[in-house]
């Protein structure tokens, strides 16, 4: 057995495939977050009802459990949201990151991967686009996930507490063998939603098609989730052994339009799709596309199942799921032999 690694947002879209893909490389997992979402049963994961800032659960947790390295996905998500009301943006993303980066010093861990965001670039200047392009974020969103980087760079200078975070560029995909998949509420993406129009024969929202792009729609660069997974994983491992604080790309460097997505998503599901042009969406860049030659060099890290049929057929199988009838699960798992 390996050591036990804290994941917080484990219940959720990215944090589960992580917890998952821990488990499969022999780590003991513990899991907090707010949501019941998706909980994997399996001996060496624990999952704990938490808010991230309560300090005194945290520390009792590290201590009994000997935490050794923390994975950080519990945030926020919603760029238009984020515009909406910043306030519970960076209430929730910064400070309480602040409260929970503080629990961790109390208890001398110093290893954390931080789930990023390509967000945290705004408007590119070009792509593909290097860690090294100047990060200016449009959203509070991609703000709060900047200013958490900034914070870690500082925390790494004058506390020693390694990071990494991971620039996520469009996560999509599903692994449905585990009955994990992409479940947001309201659900945002597009990858899941061009599934549902799909699947309940309603119109496919299309937001812009006068881009500077071939086919005038976005370009986005989707990357599988069972791939952003495997990079959590890689990103503790190069932290064990190495002392840094570091920023990496994770994408697929591939870009595909929103027109791209919904033929795939035409074929995989052999239904004809009825498309329904809207303006752009506010703050949507026209091309986002990832240079990941950073994390191949620092993590040896590549995509394995981020083309597009693998994702859209995952996802499409993700959406036909039983999980996906009833309601989230209502309770949470928790160490049957200690209640705090
Ligand atoms: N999009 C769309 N219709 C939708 C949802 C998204 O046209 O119903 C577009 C969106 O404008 C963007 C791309 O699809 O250009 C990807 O959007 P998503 O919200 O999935 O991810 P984002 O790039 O915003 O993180």
């Amino acid at each position: 057995m390996k050591q036990t690694i804290l994941v917080t947002g484990g219940a959720g879209y990215i944090g589960s495939h992580t917890v998952l893909e821990l488990l499969q490389h022999n780590y003991r997992v513990v899991v907090i977050d707010k949501q019941c979402s998706f909980q994997i049963d399996h001996p060496q994961v624990t999952y704990f009802q938490c808010d991230i800032a309560d300090s005194s659960l945290i520390k009792t947790i590290c201590l009994r459990y000997a935490i050794t390295g923390v994975v950080h996905c519990a945030a926020f998500i919603e760029v238009g949201a984020s515009v909406a009301d910043p306030a519970r943006y960076y209430q929730n993303n910064v400070i309480k990151t602040l409260q929970l980066l503080d629990t961790l010093r109390a208890c001398s861990i110093d290893r954390l991967v931080f789930s990023s965001s390509a967000a945290v670039y705004g408007t590119p200047e070009k792509v593909p686009i290097p860690e090294t392009h100047p990060c200016n974020p449009i959203s509070p969103y991609g703000k709060t996930k900047q200013m958490v980087e900034q914070i870690l760079a500082d925390y790494y200078t004058a506390y020693g507490m390694r990071s990494m975070s991971l620039r996520y560029f469009n996560a999509a995909g599903a692994y449905p063998e585990y009955h994990l998949g992409e479940r947001h509420e309201p659900e945002t993406h597009l990858i899941p939603r061009v599934l549902e129009a799909a699947l309940n024969g309603q119109r496919c929202t299309i937001f812009g098609n006068d881009y500077p792009t071939p086919d005038g729609t976005c370009i986005r660069d989707y990357v599988h989730v069972r791939d952003i997974a495997r990079a959590h994983r890689l990103a503790l491992e190069y932290l064990h052994d190495n002392a840094v604080c570091n920023a990496l790309n994770l994408g697929s460097t591939t870009g595909l339009s929103v027109l791209e997505i919904i033929d795939q998503v035409q074929e995989v599901t052999q239904r004809t799709i009825a498309l329904d042009f809207r303006p752009r969406r506010a703050g949507d860049p026209a091309y986002l596309i990832a240079d990941t030659r950073q994390a191949k060099t620092v993590l040896q890290w590549e995509p394995e199942y981020s083309d597009k049929k693998a994702i859209v057929s995952s996802a499409y199988a993700f959406k036909r799921e039983p999980i996906f009838q009833n309601n989230y699960q209502n309770h949470f798992l928790r160490d049957k032999n200690w209640i705090p």
